[in-house]
């Protein structure tokens, strides 16, 4: 029984880890996504790669390198020149916010509410900012306008990368997401209750908890706890 339990346990550990990630139906056939650390994670479908937020504190080993990749801010874990530079082909299209844009060569910009199609893949720039966190009174972490959650639609799946926010009106708007990645961590986005409630607002089919380091997840979890809604933990801190 005892071996049993473990065998599972270790299967399922694997099972997180695989280089493969997790697997989605979409109407274009099978796409994975691969937690990477805190905020980046890496998509792929249609034997295209699109990678968020790389950051070279995670490990890209043997990870391929990226025909899109999406920047959420300009924060270093968001934003890593060199973790980008290792990741780039001459083909490879990259796309941010303006202030964001500044400090990549060659970046497109995409403001919040805008969109944009590249191949197969449908993207739109959601705000994040915080509505009431910050590092002094009157100041917020993230400013409304300066970074861009995305709202990425391939195969009629419909992910969404909250970056760092708050649980605002634009993502409790939301409809139809099937995949949402939400943060959770003080002082900077907010505590996993409040991110639950956000998340109850716009039922997303799947969670994934990111960006949470330090956060107490069953806090989320149990918030969710017959909702319908699958919360999918991952370890974002290897
Ligand atoms: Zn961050």
């Amino acid at each position: 029984m005892r071996d049993a339990i473990l065998i599972c346990f270790i299967a399922s550990a694997l099972a997180a880890s695989a280089p493969g990630g997790d697997r989605f139906e979409t109407q274009a056939g099978a796409l994975e996504i691969t937690p990477i650390m805190h905020a980046s994670l890496m998509i792929r479908a249609g034997g295209q790669v699109v990678h968020i937020d790389p950051w070279s504190r995670g490990d890209y080993e043997g990870l391929p390198k990226a025909d899109y990749i999406l920047v959420t801010d300009i924060h270093g874990d968001h934003l890593d020149p060199g973790q980008i530079a290792a990741l780039r082909k001459p083909s490879t299209v990259i796309v941010a916010p303006p202030a964001a844009a500044a400090k990549i060569h060659g970046a497109r910009v995409l403001r919040n509410g805008e969109s944009l199609t590249l191949g197969r893949w449908k993207i739109e720039a959601i705000p994040m900012y915080n509505l009431k966190r910050g590092p002094s009174p009157g100041k917020v972490y993230h400013e409304k306008g300066r970074g861009n959650g995305y709202l990425i639609t391939y195969g009629g799946l419909r992910i969404y990368i909250a970056g760092d926010t708050e649980g605002i009106p634009e993502m409790r708007a939301l409809k139809d997401i099937d995949v949402a990645f939400v943060p959770m961590n003080l002082p900077y986005t907010m505590p996993p209750e409040e991110a639950a409630e956000a998340v109850k607002a716009f039922h997303p089919r799947v969670v994934y908890p990111y960006h949470y380091r330090g956060s107490d997840l069953s806090v989320f979890e149990k918030a969710l706890a017959g909702t319908g809604i699958e919360v999918r933990l991952r370890n974002w801190y290897p």
